[in-house]
């Protein structure tokens, strides 16, 4: 890229910039460059050399605006409930995606203890969570409240979120789009609740989180690395209350994330 930049360009920079921004999309990357450009820009870069380089290249006229570092709302607050009120505020009455316009009422942001050791996430907002605003509150919420309980924690302990925050129409999975729109947010709630462990409920969860595409079975019984948080996989409840079997195998992964959290084994598991 070049080290001044024509400012015809430049403006178009900072609008596509305002877009991402827009779509709750805050961190860049460089790419790497082709042999076609500068011999000094193919040497490998650190992020901040990379922030400094594009900083450079965006000054024009003596103007230097900062466009690849604008801190997030939420920015150098430690206090989740603030946090998660100015990502909140961020979200508006978002008409990123799609989904605005295919019949959903409202965003259901997530609902919780925003100092929650322990978030459970899920893949989006069915019809009842459409209706109430809150995630997890239909049929396949009373079985995530047993499997809460059964931790012996209570609902209000753990916060609760989904990959998306609206209704697809129908109940339709979520559209690859759809979750690289809405996930950013999600990834700020997470940093401001700052939980020990996070529970990816179901498929959807999981690969969207982990960027990695394998069946579920072999997806649960493990932990993985997200972020510095400790994170599990389980069972969907929806998928539970088709295959009432299977909470067996979402008990061990929960006693596994108790293990985690230190929190005594109740004899009994998921009803
Ligand atoms: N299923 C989900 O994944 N999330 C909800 O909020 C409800 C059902």
């Amino acid at each position: 890229m070049p080290q001044t930049l024509d400012p015809q360009l430049k403006r178009a920079l900072a609008e596509r910039i305002r877009y991402y921004r827009e779509l709750g999309i805050y961190d860049f990357y460089q790419r790497p460059v082709t042999a076609a450009e500068s011999v000094e820009e193919l040497q490998p870069q650190t992020r901040d050399e990379m922030i400094s380089k594009s900083k450079a290249s965006v000054a024009v006229a003596g103007v230097e605006e900062d466009l690849f570092v604008t801190p997030k709302p939420e920015a150098g607050t430690t206090d989740p409930v603030k946090a998660l009120r100015l990502i909140r505020e961020d979200l508006g009455d978002c008409t990123r995606c799609r989904l605005h316009q295919q019949g959903r009422k409202q965003i259901v942001f997530g609902v919780g203890n925003p100092a929650a050791e322990l978030m459970f996430i899920g893949e989006a907002p069915g019809a009842d969570e459409d209706q109430q605003g809150e995630p997890f509150v239909g049929r396949a919420g009373q079985l995530l409240n047993n499997m809460i309980r059964a931790m012996g924690l209570q609902r209000e302990d753990v916060y609760i979120a989904n990959i998306i925050k609206c209704r697809p129409p129908g109940n339709r999975m979520p559209e690859r789009d759809e979750c690289d729109t809405c996930s950013p947010f999600l990834m700020r709630q997470i940093a401001a609740i700052q939980p020990k462990v996070i529970v990816a409920l179901g498929a959807v969860a999981a690969k969207t989180l982990l960027a990695i595409n394998a069946p579920m079975g072999e997806l649960r019984g493990r932990w993985y690395d997200f972020r510095g948080t400790k994170l599990a996989v389980t069972y969907h409840p929806a998928f539970l209350l088709r295959d009432p079997r299977q909470k067996k195998e979402t008990w061990k992964d929960l006693q596994m994330v108790m293990n985690e959290l230190g929190l005594a084994i109740p004899a009994k598991g998921v009803e």
